[in-house]
């Protein structure tokens, strides 16, 4: 073997990484050397661009995509009420809710998809139900359409958990332009990131003004406390880091789509692997390139013996999620009590099954080819 061999077998591809650049240090050291940290100016004009970017009226941003959802939660449901939630998630989808003192009902999700399931989040509707969340998860878009249908016959409020999906589109529209909220994370891992950082973003003017009122302890000027609300504010550092990322969103869209597509390429056919399913009608943005590890029964491998076989060749990999949201401790005995005949199978299976491959923009093409071809040799015994 060669020593530039070697070295390309050694050479690590990260499951995930942050790109920041010389132009993002000089807007966050212009904001520094302005004195005005707190959020004013500049998180005012993130929000203008980010509301135009996604195709929404109303833009807020906050200190992150949980405390997107809590407000978003706070003004829309009220203690008590059942909101239905898939189970496959991360948990702050369902952990906000519980927040406010409303009940997560976890619903399965489509094994293609893996996003809500219409018909199993139906079956769990009850007089008690007021809201539904679409979580638009990996960056594949839920089925709005069917969502928004469900939540109309049966009179419900509808959030979109967009943490993982900026960019996503579904029929051609930006997944942030579905009444009535829908709600983003600027986690590193996201697909622009400011640090920490979140942003809601409405149609609706009188919930815009009811998310800004509570993001900021429910002040309406100096010491007036029209409602309960929390110090949920971002800086002027963390927007000025955003503005500088979300120019650059469509260069990372088309590297996330190049990167998967390459995968998608060398993984389809390899026996013991499902490639990830964009949805109908859906822009996939892939936040993360998730495949199936001996779905159907098949394979060589199954997930952990495949991320064991690359890890040492030095493709890491990830497991979003290891557990469903109704199996965590903190929700024992959730859903009125989660009987073994109610059980979620799909969200419980892709638990085991389920393996993220590095697809982020800092991995090259020929990162992404190798990254495949590594899995199809440990799949086919060959490596
Ligand atoms: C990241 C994430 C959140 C929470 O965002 P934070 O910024 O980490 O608080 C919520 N929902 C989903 C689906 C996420 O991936």
């Amino acid at each position: 073997m060669s020593a530039i061999e070697t070295e390309r077998q050694t050479e690590q591809v990260a499951i995930a990484g942050v790109d920041i650049r010389t132009e993002d240090i000089a807007a966050v050291a212009e904001v520094l050397a302005s004195g005005r940290l707190r959020e004013g100016e500049v998180t005012a004009e993130f929000e203008r661009a980010f509301a135009r970017r996604v195709g929404a009226v109303h833009a807020v941003a906050v200190s992150s995509g949980s405390a997107a959802l809590h407000l978003a939660y706070l003004a829309m449901f009220q203690p008590g009420d059942e909101v239905i939630v898939p189970s496959f998630t991360f948990v702050a989808t369902a952990s906000m809710l519980s927040a406010i003192g409303a009940v997560p009902v976890f619903a399965d999700v489509d094994e293609r998809t893996f996003t809500l399931s219409l018909a199993d989040a139906e079956s769990r509707i009850t007089p008690r139900t007021r809201g539904i969340v679409g979580v638009h998860l990996f960056g594949n878009a839920c089925d709005v359409d069917g969502v928004t249908a469900l939540a109309r016959r049966h009179g419900l409020a509808v959030v979109w958990d967009a943490a993982q999906a900026l960019g996503t589109r579904y029929r051609h529209r930006d997944v942030g332009a579905f009444p009535v909220a829908t709600c983003y994370s600027f986690y590193p891992t996201k697909n622009i990131t400011t640090g920490e950082g979140g942003m809601v973003v409405t149609d609706d003017a009188a919930l815009a003004d009811t998310l800004r009122l509570s993001r900021s302890h429910g002040a309406a000027g100096k010491y007036v406390h029209l409602r309960l609300g929390f110090n949920y504010r971002t800086t002027d550092m963390a927007s000025a880091l955003g503005l500088s990322q979300l120019a650059r969103l469509d260069g990372y869209l088309a590297r996330r789509r190049e990167n998967a597509a390459t995968l998608t390429a060398g993984l389809s056919g390899v026996p013991g692997v499902t490639v990830p399913c964009p949805a109908p009608s859906a822009d996939h943005s892939y936040n993360q390139y998730s495949i199936l590890v001996g779905w159907h029964g098949n394979g060589r491998l199954d997930r952990d013996q495949l991320a064991a076989a690359i890890g040492p060749r030095g493709v890491q990999t990830a497991v979003h999620y290891p557990r469903p949201l109704h199996r965590q401790p903190m929700y024992a005995g959730a859903n009125g009590g989660l009987t073994a005949a109610e059980r979620l199978p799909v969200s419980e299976r892709l638990c085991e099954h389920i393996l993220a491959l590095p697809v982020h923009p800092g991995v090259g093409p020929a990162q992404a080819g190798r990254v495949a071809a590594l899995v199809k040799a440990a799949m086919s015994g060959d490596s």
